[in-house]
């Protein structure tokens, strides 16, 4: 008994197979299946690549696989009647149309169920207006500027911003908040064809004129309809009105630069500031509207909402010691259309990395604790499945989940990884990276054998010594987002990137377009599939060690650190701001709960070295705690204002989802701050000293969690 309860304890010689085990000529032909037709979410493709996952999790000897559909609220172009936009004269005549599809470069792009451009969720329906404004990338501060310095008004107008910056969504609830009845979202050659001078896709990666990038504009999460509960049969839904759903008010439509062109070139007002010049060589005008004034621009929106079927495919691995804690690993599978790297990559590399693990399976080995497969559906059109799913199962994964593991596109570029996670899976990482070798042989002959060597050359952390990659703090925009939003499990996120150093763009060019298949994959991208292995390998690692160390390797200390830093770097922003508004107590208070949680987690540490290992129940209490430590900083009341984002410490920012914000609460309210008038700031004032006690109280609540006795 004993024996079998040690087992798998630091078991080093199991990381080595797992690693030896996986294969790129794997990998490179389950892409290529995976990519062979469109998988879409809500159609036939949903269901037949879940039971596909489904027999392949079989035949890799896991303990059980199941499907779990959800009923949900999705949205979809209208096949008879396409989206179109127009630019009209005066007599309603047209002098340009969008196309209704993108054009096919490539022979394999021609399929039959390829949806055309779409935003999901738009508002359906036909706007038209004499004035369109042109309004950079659509964030806050750009309309701002235009409201207060040009006098802008938008109500009634059709805006048209730039994609990039920040989350779609995000740009169509400030346009909808500022008034406007529509907007066009387009791909800048400045920001997605940044070379593209000389070639673009099929010859480059690059996007060409006739791309386009689809995405959802919903900014909630789960399904719309049923907002804090699963999806189950027995859900109440409110269907009768669209209004009850948390969908966005206006029409909001994609299109390529060929098209965007057509209307930014035609614009009159003032010439558009240096920063806001995209690379199409017009001189971009603010508006509103047309050189002639009776130009129109009109959008015919038919997308429209409906209830279809998503399925979630599960995978277990059944922990030979601790069946009752899961190590979660999760992707989604839906892709717009052929998704090679959004999500496909991210698919054909966790099918290499459970193989493997099937592999160590089938020698008899098994986890000291559950590893769960998660493949999700619905990601794209606003995380639905994952979410579902964990409203489903909140009180299960509060109980038991270690940690949940997420890589969405696993490849984007072959130049070094980035990863964003919680402060307590950061040691883990950086161990389990430095034992995958490096994918890239001109960094291996550089001296740099290791993912990790590559990583912490090319984004080092801003003044660490010794040095040590950079990691993100979660943000949202994947699977992971429900997970340590709604329970507070230590979540990560990785991907193998393209030089972001250089391209300060927030997606790879062809993202979320006709063009991302296998070609683009196989030859533009990762030659040879090594990046998509390493990869696998490292997530492999990961899950490994989370699921078999006999001393779950989350880390105290590192959570401390990081929250001294965020303390530090809130300071260095608010701090005086802060203190001048009479929050100086309260921000000692916080300083002297930062302090003790650093103290307690020293303590904490010097237990757990001390700890003895041959006792269960020991062992398990201490396990525990390093699990529940990120259930600490759940508030079940949510931040303020967002019932549904729970964690005190990171949420995604409130101006771009994308983004991860530390101490969000406070971050936001000082945003409002700000642009307030100064007869509501008193009270704005209070609102921020009372949100700085529930952070200052839940670092508190936290460190309860670890002390030795209450
Ligand atoms: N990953 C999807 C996108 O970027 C969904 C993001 C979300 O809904 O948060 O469009
Ligand atoms: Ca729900
Ligand atoms: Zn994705
Ligand atoms: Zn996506």
């Amino acid at each position: 008994k004993t024996q079998s309860y040690q087992q798998g304890a630091e078991d080093e010689s199991i990381s080595e197979k797992l690693i030896q085990e996986m294969k790129a000529e794997n990998i490179e032909s389950y892409l290529r299946d995976l990519t062979a037709h469109p998988h879409l979410a809500g159609t036939a493709a949903d269901l037949s690549t879940a039971q596909n996952l489904s027999e392949f999790w079989k035949q890799q000897s896991f303990s059980r696989v199941s499907i779990v559909p959800y009923r949900v609220l999705l949205s979809y172009p209208d096949k008879e009647n396409p989206n179109l936009v127009y630019l009209l004269d005066s007599n309603g005549q047209t002098l340009h149309r969008t196309q209704k599809m993108e054009k096919i470069l490539r022979p394999e792009q021609n399929q039959s169920d390829v949806v055309p451009p779409f935003h999901a969720y738009s508002k359906p329906g036909s706007v038209t207006s004499e004035k369109l404004i042109y309004v950079n990338y659509g964030r806050v501060e750009d309309f701002i500027w235009l409201k207060e310095n040009k006098s802008m008004n938008f109500n009634n107008t059709i805006v048209i911003a730039r994609y990039g910056k920040i989350f779609r969504g995000d740009k169509v609830s400030n346009a909808e908040n500022f008034g406007a009845k529509g907007i066009l979202i387009y791909s800048d050659p400045a920001d997605y064809a940044i070379d593209g001078e000389t070639s673009v896709y099929p010859d480059s990666w690059w996007l060409p004129g006739t791309g386009v990038q689809r995405g959802t504009v919903y900014n909630g999460e789960g399904d719309p309809s049923t907002v804090g509960y699963p999806s189950l049969e027995s859900s109440y839904r409110d269907i009768s009105d669209r209004s009850e759903w948390p969908l966005p008010t206006i029409s909001s439509h994609p299109i390529g630069y060929n098209d965007a062109i057509q209307f930014l070139g035609n614009m009159t007002g003032e010439v558009a500031p240096p920063e806001w010049q995209g690379k199409l060589s017009i001189t971009y005008r603010l508006g509103p509207g047309f050189n002639n004034a009776s130009w129109k621009v009109q959008m015919n929106i038919s997308t429209h909402d409906q209830y279809r079927t998503t399925y979630n495919v599960f995978g277990f691995i059944e922990g030979s010691v601790e069946p009752d804690r899961y190590v979660l690993i999760g992707n989604h599978r839906d892709a717009w259309v052929f998704g090679a790297a959004d999500p496909s990559s991210g698919t054909a590399a966790m099918m290499e990395m459970s193989r493997a693990f099937g592999q160590m399976v089938k020698q008899g080995w098994r986890p000291r604790r559950t590893l769960i497969f998660c493949s999700w559906g619905a990601e794209e059109y606003g995380l639905i499945g994952s979410w579902e799913w964990v409203e489903n199962f909140v009180k299960n994964l509060n109980q038991r989940a270690v940690a949940y593991l997420n890589v969405d596109i696993a490849v984007q570029g072959n130049y070094s990884m980035r990863a964003s996670s919680t402060p307590s899976l950061h040691k883990i990482i950086y161990e389990s990276s430095k034992k995958i070798p490096n994918p890239n042989p001109e960094e291996v002959k550089s001296d740099r054998p290791t993912l990790y060597d590559t990583w912490v050359n090319s984004f080092p952390r801003k003044g660490s010594q010794p040095k040590l990659p950079f990691i993100n703090a979660v943000g949202a925009g994947s699977d992971f987002t429900g997970f340590l939003q709604l329970v507070g499990v230590s979540s990560m996120d990785t991907r193998y990137t393209y030089n972001t150093n250089e391209w300060k763009v927030s997606s790879y060019p062809l993202y979320h377009s006709v063009y991302e298949t296998f070609h683009l994959m196989s030859k533009l991208i990762d030659r040879g599939f090594q990046y998509h292995l390493a990869v696998s390998r490292l997530w492999g690692e990961i899950a490994r060690s989370l699921a078999d160390s006999l001393i779950i390797p989350l880390n105290v200390e590192d959570y401390a650190e990081t929250i001294v830093q965020l303390k530090e770097s809130l300071d260095a922003g608010y701090g005086q701001l802060m203190r001048d508004n009479g929050l100086g107590e309260g921000l000692s208070y916080l300083e002297d709960a930062v302090r003790n949680f650093t103290d307690v987690a020293k303590d904490f540490q010097k237990r757990l070295s001390k700890l003895d290992k041959t006792s269960p129940l020991a062992v398990r209490a201490m396990n525990d705690q390093l699990m529940y430590l990120e259930r600490g900083f759940i508030d079940s009341a949510g931040l303020p204002g967002r019932k549904y984002f729970k964690h005190i410490l990171f949420a995604p920012s409130s101006h771009n989802s994308y983004a991860g914000e530390a101490f969000p609460g406070l971050v936001d309210a000082m945003f409002e701050i700000e642009k307030t008038s100064s007869t509501e700031k008193t009270e704005r004032w209070e609102e921020v000293k009372k949100h700085l006690s529930v952070v200052t109280f839940t670092i508190m609540s936290a460190t309860s969690t670890l002390v030795d006795h209450i």
